[in-house]
Protein backbone atom coordinates (compact mmCIF):
# COMPACT_ATOMS: atom_id res chain seq x y z
CA UNK A 1 0.00 0.00 0.00
CA UNK A 2 1.51 3.36 -0.72
CA UNK A 3 1.71 6.43 1.49
CA UNK A 4 -1.12 8.89 0.99
CA UNK A 5 -0.07 13.18 1.64
CA UNK A 6 -2.67 15.24 2.84
CA UNK A 7 -2.12 19.05 2.54
CA UNK A 8 -5.03 19.45 4.92
CA UNK A 9 -6.58 21.94 7.65
CA UNK A 10 -8.60 24.05 4.97
CA UNK A 11 -10.59 23.82 6.84
CA UNK A 12 -9.80 20.52 9.41
CA UNK A 13 -13.29 19.62 9.38
CA UNK A 14 -13.37 18.54 6.13
CA UNK A 15 -9.78 16.94 6.65
CA UNK A 16 -11.35 14.83 9.45
CA UNK A 17 -13.81 13.79 6.89
CA UNK A 18 -10.71 12.74 4.20
CA UNK A 19 -9.48 10.69 7.44
CA UNK A 20 -12.62 8.84 8.22
CA UNK A 21 -13.05 8.21 5.11
CA UNK A 22 -9.58 7.14 3.40
CA UNK A 23 -9.46 4.48 6.58
CA UNK A 24 -12.91 3.26 5.95
CA UNK A 25 -12.08 2.79 2.27
CA UNK A 26 -8.83 0.69 3.54
CA UNK A 27 -10.76 -1.42 5.18
CA UNK A 28 -13.64 -2.14 3.59
CA UNK A 29 -11.18 -2.81 0.21
CA UNK A 30 -8.79 -5.05 2.48
CA UNK A 31 -10.72 -6.05 5.98
CA UNK A 32 -9.58 -6.95 9.11
CA UNK A 33 -7.38 -4.51 11.35
CA UNK A 34 -6.12 -2.81 7.82
CA UNK A 35 -6.45 1.16 8.04
CA UNK A 36 -4.49 3.70 5.25
CA UNK A 37 -1.19 4.93 5.45
CA UNK A 38 -1.16 8.32 5.34
CA UNK A 39 0.18 12.00 6.37
CA UNK A 40 -1.43 14.83 7.61
CA UNK A 41 0.26 18.04 7.11
CA UNK A 42 -2.56 20.66 8.43
CA UNK A 43 -2.40 24.68 7.66
CA UNK A 44 -3.67 27.62 9.73
CA UNK A 45 -6.97 28.04 8.02
CA UNK A 46 -7.15 31.69 9.00
CA UNK A 47 -3.82 32.72 7.39
CA UNK A 48 -4.67 30.76 4.24
CA UNK A 49 -8.26 32.34 3.95
CA UNK A 50 -6.51 35.63 4.74
CA UNK A 51 -4.64 35.28 1.55
CA UNK A 52 -7.78 34.31 -0.32
CA UNK A 53 -9.00 37.09 0.19
CA UNK A 54 -5.69 39.25 -0.30
CA UNK A 55 -5.83 37.76 -3.73
CA UNK A 56 -2.03 36.51 -2.72
CA UNK A 57 -2.19 33.34 -4.15
CA UNK A 58 1.47 33.18 -4.63
CA UNK A 59 2.49 33.08 -1.34
CA UNK A 60 -0.73 31.18 -0.69
CA UNK A 61 1.14 28.39 -2.74
CA UNK A 62 4.68 28.25 -1.60
CA UNK A 63 3.02 27.65 1.84
CA UNK A 64 1.03 24.76 0.19
CA UNK A 65 4.29 23.61 -2.02
CA UNK A 66 6.10 23.69 1.22
CA UNK A 67 4.07 21.35 3.26
CA UNK A 68 3.67 19.19 -0.04
CA UNK A 69 7.92 19.13 0.21
CA UNK A 70 7.25 17.75 3.84
CA UNK A 71 4.97 15.70 3.22
CA UNK A 72 7.52 13.92 -0.25
CA UNK A 73 10.46 13.92 2.58
CA UNK A 74 8.35 12.16 5.07
CA UNK A 75 7.45 9.59 2.80
CA UNK A 76 4.42 9.91 1.02
CA UNK A 77 4.18 8.63 -2.51
CA UNK A 78 1.01 10.40 -3.65
CA UNK A 79 -0.55 14.08 -2.58
CA UNK A 80 -4.05 15.54 -2.40
CA UNK A 81 -4.84 18.99 -1.71
CA UNK A 82 -7.86 18.37 0.96
CA UNK A 83 -9.69 20.97 -0.91
CA UNK A 84 -11.26 22.48 -3.97
CA UNK A 85 -10.28 26.24 -3.44
CA UNK A 86 -6.45 26.16 -3.35
CA UNK A 87 -6.50 23.77 -6.43
CA UNK A 88 -5.81 27.46 -7.61
CA UNK A 89 -2.62 26.99 -7.05
CA UNK A 90 -1.76 23.20 -7.90
CA UNK A 91 0.75 23.83 -10.44
CA UNK A 92 2.82 25.53 -8.19
CA UNK A 93 2.38 22.21 -5.88
CA UNK A 94 3.10 19.99 -8.75
CA UNK A 95 6.03 21.47 -9.81
CA UNK A 96 7.46 21.49 -5.92
CA UNK A 97 7.43 17.77 -5.84
CA UNK A 98 8.49 14.88 -8.13
CA UNK A 99 5.79 12.54 -6.40
CA UNK A 100 2.16 13.14 -8.11
CA UNK A 101 -0.59 15.27 -7.21
CA UNK A 102 -4.09 13.74 -7.53
CA UNK A 103 -6.50 16.26 -9.11
CA UNK A 104 -9.70 16.74 -7.30
CA UNK A 105 -11.34 18.34 -10.11
CA UNK A 106 -10.01 15.39 -12.30
CA UNK A 107 -11.33 12.77 -9.71
CA UNK A 108 -14.55 14.42 -10.06
CA UNK A 109 -14.93 14.74 -13.64
CA UNK A 110 -13.82 10.73 -13.80
CA UNK A 111 -17.29 10.25 -11.66
CA UNK A 112 -19.42 12.60 -13.43
CA UNK A 113 -18.55 10.85 -16.96
CA UNK A 114 -18.80 7.76 -15.89
CA UNK A 115 -22.64 8.50 -15.10
CA UNK A 116 -22.91 9.12 -18.09
CA UNK A 117 -24.07 12.97 -17.15
CA UNK A 118 -22.69 15.57 -19.50
CA UNK A 119 -23.89 19.18 -17.90
CA UNK A 120 -23.33 19.79 -14.45
CA UNK A 121 -23.48 22.12 -11.36
CA UNK A 122 -21.35 23.33 -9.25
CA UNK A 123 -21.67 24.30 -5.90
CA UNK A 124 -18.39 25.98 -3.98
CA UNK A 125 -16.41 29.04 -2.68
CA UNK A 126 -16.62 32.30 -4.82
CA UNK A 127 -13.13 31.48 -6.16
CA UNK A 128 -13.50 28.20 -7.13
CA UNK A 129 -17.55 28.72 -9.06
CA UNK A 130 -16.07 32.21 -10.66
CA UNK A 131 -12.63 31.60 -11.85
CA UNK A 132 -11.28 29.59 -14.28
CA UNK A 133 -9.33 27.02 -12.78
CA UNK A 134 -11.75 24.96 -11.66
CA UNK A 135 -14.44 25.26 -14.09
CA UNK A 136 -11.91 24.78 -17.26
CA UNK A 137 -10.48 21.92 -15.22
CA UNK A 138 -14.00 20.17 -15.85
CA UNK A 139 -14.89 21.61 -18.86
CA UNK A 140 -11.54 19.89 -20.32
CA UNK A 141 -12.95 16.35 -19.41
CA UNK A 142 -16.29 17.50 -21.87
CA UNK A 143 -18.54 19.04 -18.98
CA UNK A 144 -20.41 21.90 -19.49
CA UNK A 145 -20.48 23.66 -15.99
CA UNK A 146 -23.41 25.66 -14.55
CA UNK A 147 -22.88 27.90 -11.76
CA UNK A 148 -25.63 29.75 -9.36
CA UNK A 149 -26.69 33.18 -10.03
CA UNK A 150 -25.12 35.89 -8.14
CA UNK A 151 -27.11 35.70 -5.20
CA UNK A 152 -26.95 31.82 -5.16
CA UNK A 153 -23.44 31.91 -5.20
CA UNK A 154 -23.12 35.09 -2.40
CA UNK A 155 -25.05 32.21 -0.19
CA UNK A 156 -23.64 29.19 -0.95
CA UNK A 157 -19.69 30.83 -0.53
CA UNK A 158 -21.03 32.61 2.87
CA UNK A 159 -22.52 29.27 4.50
CA UNK A 160 -18.64 28.18 3.55
CA UNK A 161 -17.07 30.23 5.26
CA UNK A 162 -19.40 31.52 8.30
CA UNK A 163 -20.91 27.82 8.93
CA UNK A 164 -19.35 24.85 7.58
CA UNK A 165 -15.75 25.48 8.21
CA UNK A 166 -16.75 26.78 11.70
CA UNK A 167 -18.35 23.11 12.25
CA UNK A 168 -22.09 24.89 12.18
CA UNK A 169 -24.83 22.83 10.31
CA UNK A 170 -27.79 24.49 9.89
CA UNK A 171 -30.81 23.39 8.71
CA UNK A 172 -32.26 27.04 6.91
CA UNK A 173 -28.83 26.58 5.20
CA UNK A 174 -29.40 22.59 4.24
CA UNK A 175 -33.06 24.40 2.43
CA UNK A 176 -31.33 27.25 0.97
CA UNK A 177 -28.33 24.93 -0.58
CA UNK A 178 -31.53 22.64 -2.01
CA UNK A 179 -33.46 26.08 -3.66
CA UNK A 180 -30.01 26.86 -5.51
CA UNK A 181 -29.88 23.21 -6.61
CA UNK A 182 -33.32 23.37 -7.64
CA UNK A 183 -32.63 26.43 -9.65
CA UNK A 184 -29.23 24.66 -11.17
CA UNK A 185 -31.51 21.57 -12.24
CA UNK A 186 -34.19 24.18 -14.13
CA UNK A 187 -31.36 25.58 -15.63
CA UNK A 188 -30.93 21.88 -17.40
CA UNK A 189 -28.27 20.18 -14.40
CA UNK A 190 -28.02 16.93 -14.79
CA UNK A 191 -25.89 16.24 -11.85
CA UNK A 192 -24.59 18.41 -9.02
CA UNK A 193 -20.90 19.06 -7.80
CA UNK A 194 -20.40 19.13 -4.51
CA UNK A 195 -17.14 21.28 -4.97
CA UNK A 196 -16.26 22.57 -1.49
CA UNK A 197 -15.14 19.58 0.75
CA UNK A 198 -17.60 20.59 3.78
CA UNK A 199 -20.42 20.65 1.34
CA UNK A 200 -21.06 17.10 1.72
CA UNK A 201 -21.05 17.89 5.68
CA UNK A 202 -24.85 19.50 5.12
CA UNK A 203 -26.12 18.20 1.98
CA UNK A 204 -26.93 14.59 1.34
CA UNK A 205 -28.07 12.76 -1.77
CA UNK A 206 -31.90 12.73 -0.44
CA UNK A 207 -31.72 16.59 -0.11
CA UNK A 208 -31.54 16.55 -4.15
CA UNK A 209 -33.25 15.89 -6.76
CA UNK A 210 -30.56 14.48 -9.38
CA UNK A 211 -27.16 12.70 -8.54
CA UNK A 212 -24.51 14.51 -6.06
CA UNK A 213 -20.96 14.18 -6.42
CA UNK A 214 -19.45 15.06 -3.12
CA UNK A 215 -15.60 15.97 -3.56
CA UNK A 216 -14.06 14.71 -0.42
CA UNK A 217 -15.59 11.20 -1.29
CA UNK A 218 -14.78 11.29 -4.74
CA UNK A 219 -11.44 12.52 -3.94
CA UNK A 220 -10.47 9.43 -1.25
CA UNK A 221 -12.01 6.81 -3.40
CA UNK A 222 -9.60 7.86 -6.00
CA UNK A 223 -6.79 8.16 -3.76
CA UNK A 224 -7.54 4.84 -2.27
CA UNK A 225 -7.59 3.18 -5.52
CA UNK A 226 -4.28 5.22 -6.10
CA UNK A 227 -2.71 3.51 -3.13
CA UNK A 228 -3.78 -0.09 -3.26
CA UNK A 229 -2.49 0.03 -7.19
N1 LIG B 1 -12.75 23.37 1.70
C1 LIG B 1 -13.29 24.31 0.80
C2 LIG B 1 -13.09 23.89 -0.64
O1 LIG B 1 -13.11 22.72 -0.92
C3 LIG B 1 -13.20 25.75 1.10
C4 LIG B 1 -12.10 26.19 2.00
C5 LIG B 1 -10.99 26.77 1.20
O2 LIG B 1 -11.12 27.90 0.79
O3 LIG B 1 -9.99 26.10 0.99
O4 LIG B 1 -12.99 24.70 -1.52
Amino acid sequence: MKTIGLIGGMSWESSAEYYRLLNELVRRRLGGLHSAKCLLHSLDFAEIEELQVAGEWQRAGEILADAARGLQAAGADLLLICTNTMHKVAGQVEAAVSVPLLHLADATADAVRAEGIGRVGLLGTAFTMEQAFYRDRLAGHGLDVLTPDGEGRALVHRVIYEELCLGVVREESRAAYQDVIGKLVAAGAEGVVLGCTEIELLIRDEDSPVPLFPTTRLHAEAAVDAALR
